[in-house]
Order: structure tokens, then C-alpha cells, then sequence
């Protein structure tokens, strides 16, 4: 069954009397080319996959052409009776009913990869829940390896974007912190049925076994952060006594100890940077 093609899921869904919701990000996939690069790209015959929402199951398929097995978590439990059907070949792979960000996924991949020598996610991931989901990935310290997903195109230039530049944000450190990201390529609107106002891009996340630099208070610096880039054009010095109880003099006094100008913004720092500020404020609370 091609269930890239448009006119074979129309009669494939139109059977099990499926409508699309836009509310669960249900925009399938039906660009050929797609799956097979995102499946390549996420696994190889040693991996165990978690796939994030199969929808009818396109990328699942190529998953498991590649992969050891595949374990796919989908919320719309219509599916059930789509799933059965478009999968029938493959018996490598476990479909889940469930809310990807309610289920206890260390407990999960420990029972269904614990014979894999590698783990990875895989997923063309709903828009309305993405950051949240990349970021329970990785903040849950799963044991994965690599994560590849589909994301809308803005939100993957900001998960990827370097520390330092303009096109960063708090959650791009977070992703720098947790994991090494690369933009692999841009999927235009029209790959999807239906097709979304925004065009995508496929992203991957080699998760780090030790973090980049080591921190004194791992919660502390990600308020630091999250303060730092909470009012972009103000100074750090501004935005951070703002939105954090810590008192500009304290800052003056780390910003001087790191021999960091009054006038710096968040945005201008490095990794390094932040977390040596981070620490160094939590030496003088
Ligand atoms: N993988 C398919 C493809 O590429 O064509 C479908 C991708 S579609 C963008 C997102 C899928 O995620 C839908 O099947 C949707 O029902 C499912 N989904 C939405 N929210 C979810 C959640 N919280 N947990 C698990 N699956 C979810």
C-alpha cells in the first residue's frame, strides 16, 4: 500500500470514517521522498525507535524497514482501526494508545528496547506540542542516542540556532545543554495532507552523555536563563533583576567578576558564559 499517496488515504480514511484534527496537529505526511530520509537519517538495523504519533503509519513503516523494531505512541485512538491494516506486513513494530507526554517514557523504553543496542526517537512531530515534547525528551534524560524530528521551520532554526547569535533563545541553550543539534532539511507545505500554513524542517539531536559544563545549580541556571532572554532588548542587567528576585548590585558584582560589561545582553553571552555567571551568582547568594 503507498500511503504516501493522497488519493489511497483519502479511501483508506474515508473507510474508517477519519476526519483530520487540527487540534492534534494531524498533518500527514505524503511527500515519497520524506519518510525514507527521515528514517535513514534517525536509525540503523541496531536501533529500537520511539515513534512520537504515527498518524496512518507512513513514517512508522520506513522506521521499520531500517530499524530493530519500533514502538509508536498515538493519542487519536481512531486510528486503531486504520493501524492494523496500513502495518499488517511488518512485525517489528508495537503501536501504544496513549499521551506521549503522560506515559513514563524510561519505564517504556526499558521494556521495549532492553535487546536494542541503541535507542533513538523518531518522529513528524504535532505542531501545536513540539518544543514541549523535544524538551521532555531531553530534560527526562532518557537513555537515547539521537532524536530526529520534523518540526515547524522556525522552531527548528531556533532549537538549532548557535549560543551567541541573534536567532537564539532560552531554548536553544537548553537543546545546546542536553544535546548536539543539526538542521539536516526544509519540507515544504505541500509534502502534507492537509498542507499547514507553515513549511518544516527536519531536525536531529545527538544527546550528550555529559553535559558541555558542569553547573553548580542546573535549576538555577536554566532561571538565569530563561530570565535572560525573557526581554531581549533590555541589558541582561535589566531584564534579569526584572523577572528574577537577584538585585542589580549582585549582578554588577558577577557581571565585574566575569569581566563582563554592564551594558551586555543575554543574548550576547556563550554557554560558557552563562553558566560561569550562573555560578558565580550562586556563590554570592
Ligand atoms: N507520522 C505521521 C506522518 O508523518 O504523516 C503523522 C504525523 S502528524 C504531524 C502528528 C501525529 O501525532 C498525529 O497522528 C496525531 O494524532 C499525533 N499526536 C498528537 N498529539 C499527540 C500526543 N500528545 N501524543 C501522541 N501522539 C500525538
Amino acid at each position: 500500500m503507498n500511503l504516501s499517496d493522497p488519493r489511497t488515504i483519502r479511501e483508506l480514511l474515508a473507510k474508517s470514517g477519519f476526519s483530520f484534527k487540527k487540534s492534534l496537529g494531524q498533518n500527514f505526511l505524503i511527500d515519497p521522498d520524506v519518510c525514507p530520509r527521515m528514517a535513514q537519517a534517525a536509525c540503523d538495523s541496531e536501533t529500537g525507535v520511539l515513534e512520537i504519533g504515527p498518524g496512518i503509519g507512513v513514517l512508522t513503516a520506513e522506521l521499520a524497514r531500517r530499524a530493530k523494531k519500533v514502538t509508536a505512541i498515538e493519542l487519536d485512538e481512531r486510528l486503531k482501526t486504520v493501524l492494523p491494516h496500513t502495518l499488517a506486513d511488518f512485525g517489528n513494530i508495537e503501536i501504544i494508545y496513549g499521551d506521549v507526554m503522560k506515559l513514563d517514557l524510561k519505564q517504556l523504553l526499558r521494556e521495549k528496547f532492553a535487546d536494542c543496542e541503541k535507542i533513538a526517537v523518531c518522529a513528524n512531530l504535532p505542531y501545536y506540542i513540539t518544543s514541549p515534547i523535544v524538551m521532555m525528551l531531553l530534560e527526562s534524560r532518557l537513555p537515547v542516542n539521537k532524536i530526529t524530528v520534523m518540526v515547524q521551520k522556525e522552531a527548528a532554526e531556533r532549537l538549532c540556532a548557535e549560543i551567541g547569535t541573534r536567532a537564539a533563545g532560552a531554548v536553544s541553550v537548553a537543546v545546546r545543554y542536553y544535546a548536539s543539534p543539526e538542521l539536516l532539511f526544509t519540507v515544504g507545505r505541500e509534502s502534507f495532507m492537509p498542507a499547514p500554513n507553515v513549511d518544516s524542517a527536519v531536525i536531529r539531536l545527538s544527546v550528550r552523555q555529559t553535559p558541555p559544563v558542569i553547573l553548580r545549580d542546573e535549576k538555577a541556571f536554566f532561571r538565569l536563563v530563561k530570565a535572560c532572554f525573557a526581554q531581549r532588548r533590555k541589558t541582561l542587567l535589566n531584564t534579569v533583576s526584572n523577572t528574577t528576585g537577584i538585585r542589580k548590585e549582585e549582578l554588577r558584582v558577577a557581571l565585574a567578576a566575569l569581566s563582563l560589561p554592564e551594558t551586555v545582553r543575554g543574548e550576547e553571552l556563550t554557554l560558557e558564559q552563562l553558566a560561569a555567571l550562573s555560578d558565580q551568582l550562586s556563590i554570592t547568594r
